[in-house]
């Protein structure tokens, strides 16, 4: 008896976090007539803001660019809490019927390209029944976010196992913990670490914040001071696009700033920092970094508050190098040891591209470090597929709302000329590669190598620019030259005759 056919859809998302959910509200909007399901690995919705329970997990960047630019974030506080952003992003699923189109505990692990039927055949461990069932489809698109969701990243620490305490990494928060009156020592200086310790501070002891090298920090109203003063005249929606639009040009001007004087930038940030902490406090130790702003991401701490903690005596931070854990917590280069009940280790996130899907194009499996990011989004030479990341150096969603409405424009200009195939291609020979990302924070530089490689010219060149991506993303031509498009063998519907968005 012949095999039965293999489920198809038109467009598989792979993942329902904040891009998942985006990317599936713009698939229905602009391109109704295309059947579409999305496979999430773990057994709900929401990615980084349903995995991350650490106390205090919140935004470091403003609601008011990291909430979508369909769905206006009406809340008060424009840095705000995961929970709050995670009822935002259930929110949008619901109002968008999504939900059953979401097939949860649907691991994606391997997607094929045959060019011969212009479809792929995707590879799915399923997490409630232990099956590994295949589907195929004719556009593939990872929001599968961009780290490892199984484990973080910890460094190896000498003497770990002499430790008694619980060590706790932040992608795991255990929900039982309980440090309330309890020594605490949080490994890090990152996003991570400066959230933490204001939050279990409030409750701990005492928290210190044990760091090898600074990194720099700003303070941010968790409550924007425009979009308060506009909400007593305007509706939450007309508030919105304004604040977004003063937050994009206010952030974009100030990472010019950083690039092209850093040493202003350095010391407006200093003397914010100084005017935060006690006097006498040693800022040159613990928040002078050794790197120019924005080579690493900058941190931002809603309210000052965790120099409030500092200040109150409830948290403090030490600048030294861990020489071994100990049965009483951990001792430092300089021969100090920090007594602690609770060990976190905010060290960071494990990097991974597209979810750690295998990807093969007839037969050959993909080598993702030798590609080239067509736009951010797409691969070179990898047919019918792409991918969202967000930005870097501002909200992800700026980018990951364009990237959607890209995709969509794409499929609708496939569905017009009757294509069933578009691959990116680097047909001009002056294009050389370059290093996808110049931050030169550790958890990137660790595994740089596993990415692709962006171009030294458009459109392989990586902006990361939300203003200049409007001009080539949302309103540049779709047949622009290095996107090929062919008709093929295919036996997916005729073409609709939808012009390009
Ligand atoms: C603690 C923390 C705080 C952050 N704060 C900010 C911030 O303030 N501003 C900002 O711009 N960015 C922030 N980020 C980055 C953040 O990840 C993005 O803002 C955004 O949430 C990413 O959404 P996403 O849907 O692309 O990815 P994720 O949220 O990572 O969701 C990806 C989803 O895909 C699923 N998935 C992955 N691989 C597969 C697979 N192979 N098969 C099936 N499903 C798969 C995952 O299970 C997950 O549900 C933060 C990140 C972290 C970790």
């Amino acid at each position: 008896m012949p095999a039965a056919p293999l489920e198809h859809l038109d467009v598989l998302i792979v993942g329902a976090g904040l891009s998942g959910i985006g990317a599936a509200h713009h698939l229905q909007e602009r391109c109704p007539d295309r059947t579409y399901a999305i496979l999430e690995g773990r057994e709900d919705l929401g990615g980084t803001w349903d995995l991350f329970r650490y106390p205090g997990i919140r935004s470091d960047s403003d609601m008011h660019t990291l909430g979508y630019r369909f769905k206006p974030w009406t809340a008060t506080k424009t840095i705000t809490d995961g929970p709050s952003i995670l009822d935002y992003i259930r929110e949008t699923a619901r109002e968008n019927g999504i939900e059953p189109k979401i097939r949860f505990r649907h691991r994606v692990v391997a997607a094929e390209w045959r060019s011969e039927d212009s479809r792929w055949t995707v590879e799915v461990e399923r997490g409630d029944t232990g099956e590994t069932v295949r589907l195929t489809c004719g556009f593939l698109w990872s929001c599968g976010g961009y780290y490892n969701y199984d484990e973080g990243y910890t460094p190896e620490f000498p003497g770990a196992e002499r430790f008694p305490g619980p060590v706790i990494h932040p992608q795991h928060w255990p929900e039982d913990l309980d440090y309330a009156g309890k020594r605490v020592v949080v490994i890090g200086s990152g996003a991570t670490a400066v959230t933490l310790v204001p939050a279990m501070a409030e409750r701990a002891e005492h928290v210190t914040m044990l760091q090898r090298s600074p990194t720099y920090i700003a303070t941010l109203p968790a409550e924007d001071p425009l979009a308060r003063l506009l909400r007593r005249v305007l509706p939450a929606r007309g508030v919105y696009p304004i604040v977004r639009w003063k937050n994009v040009l206010l952030q974009t001007s100030f990472y010019q700033l950083s690039r092209r004087r850093p040493k202003v930038v350095k010391r407006f940030i200093r003397h914010a920092v100084e005017r935060s902490l006690p006097p006498g406090y040693d800022v040159d130790k613990h928040f002078k970094p050794r790197y120019d702003p924005w080579d690493q991401r900058i941190c931002l701490v809603p309210d000052g508050d965790l120099f409030r903690a500092i200040r109150g005596g409830r948290a403090s931070v030490v600048t030294d190098s861990i020489a071994t854990f100990t049965e009483r917590g951990i001792e430092l280069e300089s021969g100090e040891e920090l007594e602690a009940d609770v060990i976190v280790t905010a060290t960071g996130l494990n990097l991974l591209f597209l979810g750690g899907i295998r990807v093969a194009v007839d037969g050959e499996e993909v080598d993702i470090p030798r590609g080239m990011t067509y736009k951010g989004m797409m691969l070179s030479g990898v047919p019918n597929g792409a991918f969202t990341v967000g930005y870097t150096n501002a909200s992800w969603t700026l980018k990951a709302d364009l990237t959607s409405e890209y995709v969509c424009r794409l499929l609708n200009h496939m569905s017009a000329g009757g294509y069933s195939r578009c691959v990116p291609e680097v047909t001009d020979p002056t294009v050389t590669e370059e290093p996808l990302l110049d931050f030169t924070s550790g958890y990137v530089l660790r595994s740089l190598d596993q990415f692709p490689k962006q171009g030294s010219k458009e459109p392989w060149k990586l902006r990361q620019n939300y203003i200049f991506d409007i001009r080539t993303i949302r309103r540049g031509p779709i047949d622009d030259g290095s996107m090929r498009f062919s008709r093929g063998a295919t036996r997916e519907r005729p073409a609709d005759p939808v012009a390009a968005a």
